[in-house]
């Protein structure tokens, strides 16, 4: 069984990543080396490496191989970044970004996913990594700024504080629009003080971006 995912792991980052057009070595070789199995939920080890999204609980999915790949990918994140991930969920992109930069801030709203996360972190050794429970919209001040930001959920638009918490030239990759399940992933470069620039990177399905700069809770409710 172990052998078999170890191969299923390896085969997930040839035939959905490096052959989709997955560039970023560090990034392939961070996804052959995370054991995606263990962020998933117990039953879903064998489907650790399926092309989709798996259900985490509390509604909320551990994102699609491909698209934390193409993310992080995005986010040109490098050895001794910064790196806020915000939407810890299973904690699979933070472990991701954690092999390759030097410290990630992640933040959870669900208290029970954090949880498991957190128990996920160190089970597995990670250090590096710092989770909080909370609302993401509003960043992590006192960790600021950051080389990069992720956002793994989709919001009505790109939060203000998020983009005030990047550092020059600070990367921020977040999918934006006006429907909860339907949006743009956008990437957001601060080029100088108050100058950002927008690249759209296509259309992405993202769960809801709940908090002060997102929808609000009744969104969710809706879903
Ligand atoms: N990166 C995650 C992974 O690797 O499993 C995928 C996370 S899932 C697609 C998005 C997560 O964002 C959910 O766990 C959800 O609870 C969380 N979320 C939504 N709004 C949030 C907010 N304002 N602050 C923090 N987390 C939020």
């Amino acid at each position: 069984m172990a052998l078999d995912l170890i191969y299923a792991r390896h085969r997930m980052v040839d035939n959905q990543l490096a052959r989709r057009g997955i560039k970023d070595q560090n990034v392939l070789d961070a996804m052959r080396d995370v054991p995606r199995e263990e962020f998933v939920d117990p039953g879903f080890e064998e489907f650790a490496y399926e092309d989709g999204p798996l259900p985490i609980g509390e509604g909320q999915t551990i994102s699609q191989p491909y698209i934390v790949a193409l993310m992080i990918e995005a986010a040109g994140i490098e050895p001794g970044d910064k790196v806020l991930d915000v939407g810890t969920g299973s904690g699979y992109a933070a472990a991701i970004m954690a092999r390759i930069a030097g410290r990630v801030f992640t933040i959870e709203r669900h208290a029970a996913l954090g949880k498991t996360a957190r128990r996920r972190f160190e089970k597995l050794g990670f250090d590096n990594i710092e989770l909080r429970i909370g609302d993401g919209t509003k960043g992590w001040r006192e960790a600021a700024p950051f080389d990069a930001i992720i956002v793994a959920a989709g919001g009505p638009g790109p939060p203000q504080m998020l983009m005030d918490q990047l550092d020059i030239g600070g990367r921020l990759v977040i999918p934006v629009g006006p429907e909860a399940r339907s949006q743009r992933l956008l990437k957001i470069t601060r080029t100088r003080g108050t100058k950002f620039e927008e690249e759209d990177l296509g259309g992405v399905m993202f769960v809801p971006l709940i908090g002060e700069q997102g929808w609000g809770e009744q969104r969710q409710a809706d879903d």
